[in-house]
């Protein structure tokens, strides 16, 4: 299986060089040349993630010197469920995948885990240590410290911007030490990834530091992400013989991707519609024709505030005709106040708390079923509730905390503040 560019097919490359470059020389994304042709008996007798994810990601591991440790790669990776829990008091039937059952507790676990398990070997023998830069404004920054916290091979520099995250989500970005750097960036998301964008063209710091980054657009990411969608969509189709339709709590695109290429490679998924938050560039592309990326705008669920969503040059790489794309996904926008009404009217009535992300599949639910659609849906739970307390707790009351998130919760906090420059994230790295 080859990797191809999205702006020129003749960008040809393994799993591993798409994996380690990252982003195309050209400036595209990578994706795969053409998708397997799987059937839901393909995955007979699998019923465990790690066992899915091996039959699965096995033809896109095809001819690279991955594919030969892909099991022990998936074990790695899939080490946490990814349960579908029914709701049985909502009126038409419906279930959410929960997604937050990993170390940083946010579906991005899945991801960090599998590039950290293939990363760790794509790097055996290299002569020096990699240096991650990640930007994040919240979420993909613990995910990714926590794949690769005390690997030997590694170090990891996350700049998040100070006062901008949730308290819990600023705790699970600097409780790490040891190879992970935490720098609480005097400015916003936008000055941090300015920041990492800049650190990849100085001559200074690529000669002191072999630089390399984990963000979304990344193949190793969307790969794994698959996986619970077969898991899911199989459990569904071994018990009903129908096919499951899920609804994607969305920001950039990176999640409901991974969706559509496993329904592509012949699993058992139907509609797949996206749920944003007012960051309605997606929404209003499906319903106008016109991609219109703008930036971003603060929400209750800040994990999706994208405003030029990067993974829809994937989408319409496989859905080149306007047409073609618009019968595939689906999409609809939720505000803030919507997010809030959700939360508490399905704690009232579902007896479900969702977290603000995950609120906005929930509202669309509402929606498709008034509507009209008999569904079954799956609403995407993306992330645990207890990780954004200080909005859902005012809500609903305490939402108890998880074991993984109170042990992270307990450590002592380790970061270093940087002005947004250059000069001091270069004076950083080399101390
Ligand atoms: C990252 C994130 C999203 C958005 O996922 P995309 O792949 O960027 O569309 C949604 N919810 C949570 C909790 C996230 O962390």
């Amino acid at each position: 299986m080859h990797y191809l560019s999205t702006r020129n097919a003749s960008v040809r490359v393994s799993l591993s060089q798409a994996i380690a470059r990252g982003i195309a020389p050209d400036g595209g994304l990578f994706v795969p040349e053409s998708l397997p042709a799987f059937t839901p008996e393909s995955f007979d007798g699998l019923t465990e993630l790690p066992q899915i994810a091996k039959r699965l990601i096995a033809p896109f591991a095809a001819g690279d010197e991955l594919s030969d440790e892909l099991e022990a790669i998936c074990e790695e990776a899939f080490n946490f469920p990814a349960p579908l829990v029914p709701l049985p008091k909502a009126t038409s039937p419906v279930a959410a995948l929960e997604l937050f059952h990993g170390p940083t507790c946010a579906f991005k676990d899945f991801g960090a885990r599998f590039l950290a398990a293939c990363m760790s070997r794509i790097r055996r023998g290299a002569a020096r240590k990699l240096t991650i830069l990640v930007a994040t404004s919240g979420d993909t920054g613990g995910a990714v410290a926590a794949a690769f916290h005390n690997k030997p091979w590694v170090d990891v520099a996350v700049l998040y911007p100070k006062g901008l995250v949730s308290e819990r989500q600023a705790q699970q970005l600097a409780c790490w030490g040891d190879n992970v750097k935490t720098f609480a960036v005097h400015g916003t998301f936008d000055d941090c990834q300015r920041m990492v964008k800049e650190a990849f063209l100085d001559a200074s710091l690529r000669s002191s530091h072999e630089l390399s980054s984990a963000n979304s657009i990344n193949v190793g990411r969307l790969l794994p992400q698959m996986v619970y969608y077969a898991k899911a969509s199989l459990e569904h189709w071994r018990a009903t013989k129908t096919h499951a339709n899920f609804i994607i709590p969305t920001g950039n695109l990176g999640n409901a991707m991974a969706c559509v290429w496993a329904r592509r490679a012949g699993l058992p998924i139907g509609a797949v519609v996206l749920a944003t938050n007012e960051n309605r560039t997606i929404p209003d592309f499906l319903s106008t024709g016109q991609w219109e990326p703008r930036s971003s705008k603060a929400t209750l669920a800040s994990a999706m505030d994208v405003g030029n969503p990067s993974n829809m040059e994937r989408m319409r790489a496989l859905y080149p005709e306007f047409a073609l794309l618009t019968a595939n996904i689906s999409a609809f926008s939720v505000d803030d106040a919507e997010i809030r009404a959700t939360v508490r009217r399905d704690f009232d009535e579902l007896g479900y708390v969702w977290c603000p992300h995950s609120a906005t599949g929930a509202e669309v639910y509402r929606r498709l079923v008034a509507q009209g659609s008999a569904g079954p849906w799956v609403i995407v739970a993306t992330a645990h509730p207890a990780k954004f307390n200080d909005i859902v707790e005012p809500i609903v009351g305490p939402v108890p905390v998880p074991p993984s998130l109170a042990e992270l919760l307990s450590l002592p906090r380790i970061e270093t503040e940087l002005q947004p420059t250059l000069a001091a994230l270069r004076t950083a790295l080399d101390s």
